[in-house]
């Protein structure tokens, strides 16, 4: 009889703990998974999936104004929240069950419980009042919005997990935050028709992206009528005898508005876990330390995507679990490779980037190159709406390596996946010039910008 109930023990069952889980069953191993909640995690239940829906919807007001220019004539349009909160939870319930029934697949178990670790190799099911045992835990128990507690009147205030179960599509909204969470759900509100205004403690909103992508964003939403308001915070909140919030800010303004957001960052879910019972070491915010390899200071116990807050993204939860997989089971020891990771902000415009910054890239290097051009979209000529797209390359002056790749503007995001394959293969400037244009697309511009915009020496602009 094996000594344990399982090999291996995952909990959590979004896309990263259901991708190690899904891997280890395939190889053969006994493996089950424990969700309190439903498959798919953040992610999919409350995260980029239903997000990436609403974008979708938020898009549509701007794109029946262009089509006038086009010749067409729109007639009277009119959205309806609740069509669209019925079809996203249709298709999140379609997504959840794929997640359940993948792990039967591929041989393994899905169990619907919470799951508390007991100890080193064990793990009590509360919801089934039961124990069971295994060779190794996998803790992928991911991460929840920060609900700011410290703020008086927090509890007034939405996170983005109200925000995709709203009964009301609110007439006027004010966040707070300038990361990828608040300015996605700005620009998703204030395309859906809503008064939106989004306050940020920082100079500038989407800290650590190129700074040119930066302001060019914040000018657009502006320009829409989005209202932008940097270097200001929300010191409190309170609910109005007419239901409305009102918003005591750091620089002494007021704001009403039906509805107040917090978008202010991600906190690990490790909070009666067990992870003392086990040994498991947390760190000052309660993220799980792990070491390179995913693993915790407990030598059968893993920890793998937002909870251990290290790049909060899907696609790096599963790396880390591809890599996981590879190094205890098909003895390959693997590091998650965290250099070069492409991303995404489904703001509208869209950024789309890879590698360095120009500010980060002046940091590291002596030499630095900037590709940059701004220009008006073919798409956008007809339809006469305003608002450039913007790319720009980060070029290595000596090697010519390219360091980054920055786009704002329509569908950079799908653009990003393709410049970061590239990047993350070395690529250099003259890669870029010897590569023959797709003709018309915006993207072109990305390989006709031969001469920099302008150099840089130890950060100083020549
Ligand atoms: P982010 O870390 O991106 O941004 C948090 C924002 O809140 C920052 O602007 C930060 O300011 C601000 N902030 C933090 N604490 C406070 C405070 N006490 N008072 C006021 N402002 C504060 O977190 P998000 O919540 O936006 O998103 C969480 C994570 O989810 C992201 O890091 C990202 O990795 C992931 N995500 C990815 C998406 C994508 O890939 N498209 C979409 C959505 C989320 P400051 O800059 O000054 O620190």
């Amino acid at each position: 009889m094996a000594e344990f109930d399982y090999d291996l023990f995952v909990i959590g069952g979004g896309s990263g703990g259901v991708r190690a889980a899904r891997r280890a069953a395939q190889l053969g191993k006994r493996v089950a998974v424990a969700e309190e909640y439903r498959y798919g995690g953040t992610c999919v239940i409350r995260g980029c999936v239903p997000k990436k829906l609403f974008v979708y919807a938020s898009q549509f007001h701007e794109a029946f104004e262009d089509a006038v220019g086009y010749g067409w004539t729109v007639g009277e349009t009119r959205f309806d929240w609740p069509t669209l909160m019925a079809a996203k939870d249709k298709e999140i319930g379609r997504l959840a069950g794929l997640y359940e029934t993948n792990i039967g697949k591929a041989g393994g178990e899905a169990i619907h419980s919470r799951a508390v670790i007991e100890g080193p190799h064990t793990i009590r099911l509360t919801d089934q009042d039961r124990t069971v045992t295994a060779e190794r835990i996998v803790i992928a128990t991911g991460g929840r919005p920060n609900r700011h507690p410290a703020m008086p009147g927090a509890e007034h205030c939405l996170t983005s997990e109200e925000a995709f179960h709203l009964e009301r599509l609110p007439e006027s909204i004010a966040i707070l935050g300038g990361g990828y969470i608040a300015v996605e759900f700005a620009n998703i509100f204030h395309g859906l028709g809503v008064d939106t205004t989004l306050v940020y403690r920082g100079q500038e909103i989407l800290q650590g992206f190129d700074d040119d992508l930066r302001h060019e964003l914040h000018q657009q939403m502006e320009a829409k009528g989005l209202r932008v308001r940097c270097c200001d915070t929300f010191e409190a909140v309170e609910e109005r005898p007419d239901g409305k919030r009102l918003a005591f800010c750091k620089s002494g303004e007021h704001i009403v508005a039906d509805e107040i957001m917090l978008a202010i960052g991600r906190n690990p879910n490790t909070e009666n876990l067990g992870c003392e019972a086990a040994g498991v070491e947390l760190d000052a915010r309660g993220a799980i330390i792990v070491d390179d390899y995913s693993r915790t200071n407990v030598e059968n116990i893993y920890a793998l995507g937002d909870v251990t807050h290290r790049v909060q993204l899907t696609p790096v939860a599963i790396h880390e679990a591809m890599c996981l997989i590879d190094t205890v089971y098909l003895g390959k020891p693997t590091k998650p490779d965290y250099e070069t990771i492409a991303t995404a902000v489904f703001s509208q415009p869209e950024i789309g980037t890879v590698g360095l910054s120009e500010a980060e890239a002046c940091k590291r290097f002596e030499n630095v190159e900037i590709y940059r051009t701004a220009f008006r979209p073919m798409k956008n000529t007809l339809s006469g709406r305003e608002g450039k797209m913007l790319m720009k390359l980060v070029v290595d002056g000596d090697s010519r390596r390219v360091l980054g790749a920055h786009v704002l503007g329509h569908d950079a995001g799908e653009l990003a996946q393709v410049l970061g394959v590239a990047v993350k293969a070395g690529v250099t400037k003259d890669d870029f010039d010897a590569t023959m244009a797709v003709h018309p697309t915006a993207s072109e511009e990305l390989v006709t910008m031969y001469e920099p915009s302008y150099r840089l020496k130890n950060g100083e602009r020549l």
